[in-house]
């Protein structure tokens, strides 16, 4: 496959439509995947990253992103950033740098103010109203409907892979909480010489299994997208489970460097994969045992939203 991308959720399609004409005119995969996560960034729609994204107890909306080049090597990562329009952007431009790479809080405002990034308050009427209307109930912090991480990966028609992901985190988070999302190798992993993955759920479990680096070293030992990213996932699952007595969603991407694609996942879990050969359509994956399959979703209406 001359290129191919996959991305997480339904929220992704429309966004993983456009980076795949990008990719198909041979445009970076950098430029793509970015096009891509932008697109559900700037959608108020989706309460789970950019703008209208869901706020922390504090009432602000704090965003985390993350890029890596797999070229390279280099990533770039945001976390608890407020105030600004393109998590994604501002990760990809750290990744140019040689240290400083991921900058969180106040310095990751500052550098974004100082680098001419664009600005915007992300809260929303109504991300604010279910915030007064949840905050004082006392929470569990799950990976529930509406709040979930967009994570692309991209091959472009020169074999470069990239992987980025955004969000806004978990609701209702303890100010300062930054999840898997911006964390290399937790949320995300990119090798143009083996492949990528990327994860979405509860953070806390991901980063136990720093799931994207290990997915990607399976990959690197021979096995194929698919068994390395329910490999990734359900090991992690067991090991909770049997150390803790449960474990909380946790989802998972893979593309490796041919462009062949992989997920794992302990939930029912929505993703969008296209490539040279196959348009962009959704996807449903969920855990058979201890596979995860998954099948094209025509009828996107009966597919929850996020
Ligand atoms: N992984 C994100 C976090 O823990 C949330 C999600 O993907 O649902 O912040």
């Amino acid at each position: 496959m001359k290129w191919a991308v996959i991305s997480t959720w339904k929220m992704s399609l429309e966004g993983c439509r456009k980076a795949a004409d990008l990719l198909a005119q041979g445009k970076p995969a950098s430029e793509a995947l970015i096009v891509g996560i932008e697109d559900v960034e700037d959608n108020a729609g989706f309460t789970s990253v950019g703008f209208g994204g869901l706020p922390a107890l504090d009432g602000h909306v704090y965003l985390d992103g993350g890029y890596m080049d797999g070229d390279t090597l280099r990533f770039g990562a945001v976390g608890a950033l407020e105030g600004f329009r393109s998590p994604i952007r501002i990760a990809r431009s750290l990744a140019d740098r040689e240290f400083n790479n991921f900058l969180v809080g106040e310095g990751a405002g500052e550098y974004a103010l100082k680098n001419g990034f664009e600005q915007r308050d992300n809260l929303t009427e109504e991300s604010r109203k279910r915030w007064e209307a949840e905050k004082n109930k006392s929470q569990k912090l799950v990976s529930y409907d509406g709040h979930d991480t967009v994570c692309f990966l991209a091959k472009d028609q020169n074999a470069s892979i990239c992987a980025g992901v955004s969000t806004s985190g978990l609701f209702l988070k303890e100010t300062g909480r930054i999840g898997d999302s911006p964390v290399c190798g937790s949320g995300y992993y990119a090798d143009s010489a083996i492949g990528a993955a990327a994860a979405t759920g509860v953070g806390e479990e991901i980063m136990k299994g720093i799931l994207s680096h290990t997915a990607v070293m399976y990959m690197n030992a021979g096995m194929r997208a698919q068994e390395a990213a329910e490999k990734a996932v359900l090991d992690l699952d067991l090991q909770l489970n049997r150390r803790n007595g449960s474990c909380d969603a946790i989802s998972l991407i893979t593309l490796d460097r041919h462009g062949n694609f992989g997920v794992g996942t302990n939930i029912v879990f929505p993703f969008v994969y296209a490539c040279e050969e196959k348009e962009p359509k959704l996807y449903l994956a969920r855990r058979e045992g201890n596979h995860c399959i998954y099948e094209q979703v025509d009828d996107i209406t009966t597919v929850k939203q996020d």
